[in-house]
């Protein structure tokens, strides 16, 4: 059984970087995906590399969804920001409050995303299919599930499309969070975006920075591979297929891929679901 399929990327920081995440690029393609997406640096510390590898993207006659944060901006930046990226032929957002790094004052014109949402809209009207983030298992910065919950619903009443989530390794959160945005009214499309394991140090840091939970059992599993890395991708490709598996059967609308600019281990897990 089908499913569409996104794929997330970062803008590559060295000349080698580009090329090889062209290939990678070219590896993923005849998975057909819906659109390709890629990072934005909060406080617009990577917006060229950005727009350089949306620009890239669309020149392969791919859909491309440039990610947006707000901290800090002004209305005047935004405004530019979306005038060069309508120029550039982009058409899907994925708008975003972002972090900035330590040290940053917070300051802009835009504390929330929500905020963000409704800019974009009352600019630019349906110009963008607008995208926002949500969390299943709950932001690390919210005052409470059901704050962060409201939070959600704000940013869709404001104008979003659809929504991507932070990745996580349970599917009832997921579904959970899903009924609850729908009986308050946040009823668009909610895609899981999908971590493959691959490494067992990169997933504990990136865990730990966004709040994505590591259920103790995989937790410990990895762990116990120590070095072995050909174990720790073993066993992350069998956890990962199980839990795109559970999703599809759940009726989810898409699966977006966090690939890291890798495609092996995507590759494999859609190969496993049947998905090209
Ligand atoms: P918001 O929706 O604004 O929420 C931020 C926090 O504020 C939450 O705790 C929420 O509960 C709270 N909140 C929101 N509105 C209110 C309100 N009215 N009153 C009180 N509290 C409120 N980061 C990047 O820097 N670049 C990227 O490209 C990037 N891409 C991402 C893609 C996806 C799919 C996801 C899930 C995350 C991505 N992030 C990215 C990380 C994201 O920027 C951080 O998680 C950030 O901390 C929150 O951004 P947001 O848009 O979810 O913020």
């Amino acid at each position: 059984m089908g499913l569409p399929v996104s794929f997330e990327f970062f803008p590559p920081k060295t000349p080698e970087g580009v090329e090889k995440l062209r290939a990678v690029r070219q590896q993923l393609y005849p998975l057909k995906p819906e659109f390709c997406s890629v990072t934005y640096g909060a406080g617009g510390s990577t917006q060229e590399g950005t727009f350089n590898t949306v620009r890239d993207i669309l020149a392969e006659s791919v859909p491309a969804a440039s990610h947006f944060s707000c901290i800090g901006a002004t209305k005047t930046s935004v405004r530019e920001q979306l005038a060069t990226l309508k120029a550039m032929g982009v058409k899907r957002l994925v708008a975003l409050r972002g972090d900035l790094p330590s040290g940053y004052g917070a300051g802009g014109e835009f504390h929330y995303a929500s905020d963000l949402v409704a800019f974009i809209r009352s600019e630019t009207g349906d110009d963008f299919h607008i995208e926002v983030a949500a969390y299943p298992e709950v932001h690390p910065q919210a005052k409470s599930p059901e704050s962060d919950l409201q939070a959600y619903v704000t940013k869709v009443r404001a104008g979003a499309h659809s929504a991507i989530t932070q990745y996580f390794y349970n599917s009832d959160a997921y579904f959970r969070f899903v009924d609850d945005a729908y009986k308050l009214g946040a009823d668009v499309p909610v895609v899981p975006g999908i971590m493959p394991i691959t490494s067992s140090t990169q997933l504990m840091r990136f865990s730990d920075a966004s709040g994505a939970e590591i259920p103790r059992w995989i937790r410990l599993r990895l762990q116990a591979f120590g070095d072995d890395t050909a174990s720790i991708k073993a066993f992350g490709l069998d956890v990962v297929t199980d839990l795109c598996d559970q999703l599809r059967n759940g009726g989810v609308p898409a699966l977006h891929f966090y690939t890291m600019n890798q495609s092996v281990a995507t590759l494999e897990i859609a190969n496993r679901l049947q998905l090209s």
